[in-house]
């Protein structure tokens, strides 16, 4: 039995719809062996997992989504084996919350504006204790009645250019790396093929890593086919980065990212497992 690593995570935490215990329950009942939880911008639900995790027969990692600009563009890094305690971790958490904050009271404002009222409340209620997210927007919307699914709300209200899009300056790539290394964790490019980019733009976003200290890209992630996992296992070899592999489940709706369900990595990379002891 091939040994099963899923390494990009969502929890209730942030915007995935599994609390935490229950998140290391399912994936051990699915039969992962090494676990990261990766909520967007938070440690909050580790403690939670920890301690499910104890009981099981599961190796968590403590991990986190960060958000970064790079070239004006959000970027996420996935930041593994991070000291969640460390004061690094805490500073760039606690500023990341601010920001999103901010950014979610601004988006109500603007809908409110697009004749659509109590979006900030109501997307705070749905968040709970987590990272507030578009994600809690659009579920709002959606139940409102104001799109029918997800992808609609996003195409209709939550990207540039639309009533519902903030622009957020996150923290650069070279800073988010850091920090990721200053808690002692690697830092992975998640989902390298999901940014509306050119494939020029991915390779000075992927050169600007590498320069940066990043240490490694996902190669297999829950919405790739084999020929995406081919063509970011290129530039593993190309960047000289390790390979990571994260089904970046958020909830049982979304067929794309099934917990634990991903592809073997290609053969001739460094698994980003051997990045830590
Ligand atoms: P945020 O980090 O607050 O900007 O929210 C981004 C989150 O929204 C992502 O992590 C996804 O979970 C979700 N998301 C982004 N784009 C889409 C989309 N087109 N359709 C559905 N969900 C999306
Ligand atoms: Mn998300
Ligand atoms: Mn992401
Ligand atoms: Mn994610």
């Amino acid at each position: 039995m091939p040994t099963i690593y899923d390494l990009h995570t969502h929890s209730t935490a942030s915007d995935g719809s599994v609390e935490p215990a229950q998140l290391v329950a399912k994936a051990n009942a699915l039969g992962v062996h090494h676990l990261a939880l990766t909520d967007h911008d938070t440690v909050n639900g580790l403690a939670e997992a920890r301690t499910a995790a104890a009981n099981l027969d599961i190796n968590l990692i403590d991990g986190i989504e960060l958000s970064a600009k790079w070239d004006r563009t959000t970027v996420h890094i996935v930041g593994l084996n991070i000291d969640p305690d460390c004061p690094a971790m805490q500073q760039v958490t606690t500023s990341l919350a601010e920001l999103r904050e901010e950014r979610a009271m601004r988006i109500g404002e603007k809908l409110a504006k697009a004749g659509i009222e109590q979006a900030y409340e109501n997307a705070k209620r749905i968040a709970g204790p987590g990272t507030v997210t578009r994600q809690h927007f659009s579920q709002f919307l959606v139940a409102s009645g104001h799109a029918k699914n997800q992808a609609d709300v996003f195409k209709r209200y939550m990207v540039r250019n639309k009533p519902g899009y903030v622009a957020v300056d996150w923290p650069s790539l070279e800073e988010t790396i850091a920090s990721i290394h200053h808690a002692g964790g690697v830092a992975v490019i998640a989902h390298p093929l999901r940014y509306r980019m050119t494939a020029s733009k991915l390779r000075r976003l992927l050169a600007a890593f590498k320069d940066n200290a990043g240490d490694a890209i996902e190669v297999v992630t829950g919405h790739n086919d084999r020929a995406e996992v081919e063509r970011a296992a290129g530039y593993a070899r190309k960047y000289e980065l390790a390979a990571s592999t994260g089904s970046d489940f958020h909830n049982q709706q979304t067929p794309w990212s099934q917990l634990g369900k991903l592809s073997t990595l290609p053969a001739g990379l460094t698994p980003v497992w051997q990045c830590w002891p």
